[in-house]
């Protein structure tokens, strides 16, 4: 399948990794719009929020764990962060596999 995150969790693209388990990836966002700008993803191909199924309700949780520990090791668990799913076309989504954007080190207004 030709898709870029897919590619990254198999190592055939290069990123700077910050956590990741058996079913989750996270890594550094290459275009950062914060000093903290970490992109999470499940290991497991799904489109989009809007293709996350019944059978993935653990997954979606257990990235959620995952998110707090990684905002933890980023250090911005105490000043607070953002996470940010873009979706579909108005969303702004430009790659294809879900992905969670977790945004912060900095004072964050609501255009970011
Ligand atoms: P979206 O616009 O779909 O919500 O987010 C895609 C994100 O992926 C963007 O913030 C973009 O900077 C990031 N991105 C695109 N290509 C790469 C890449 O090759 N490596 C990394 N680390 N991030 C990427
Ligand atoms: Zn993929």
């Amino acid at each position: 399948m030709d898709c870029l995150f897919c590619k990254i969790i198999k190592g055939e693209i290069p990123s700077k990794k910050v956590y990741e388990d058996d079913h989750v990836y996270a890594f550094h966002d290459i275009n950062p719009v914060a000093p903290v700008h970490v992109l999470t993803i499940p290991k497991k191909h799904i489109t989009s929020l809007l293709d996350i199924q019944e059978e993935d309700k653990e997954l979606i949780g257990h990235l959620h764990l995952a998110l707090q520990k990684i905002a933890k090791q980023m250090g911005v668990d105490e000043s607070g962060f953002r996470v940010i799913t873009n979706t579909g076309k108005e969303g702004q989504q430009t790659v294809f596999h879900l992905h969670y954007h977790l945004v912060g080190g900095r004072q964050l207004d609501w255009k970011m």
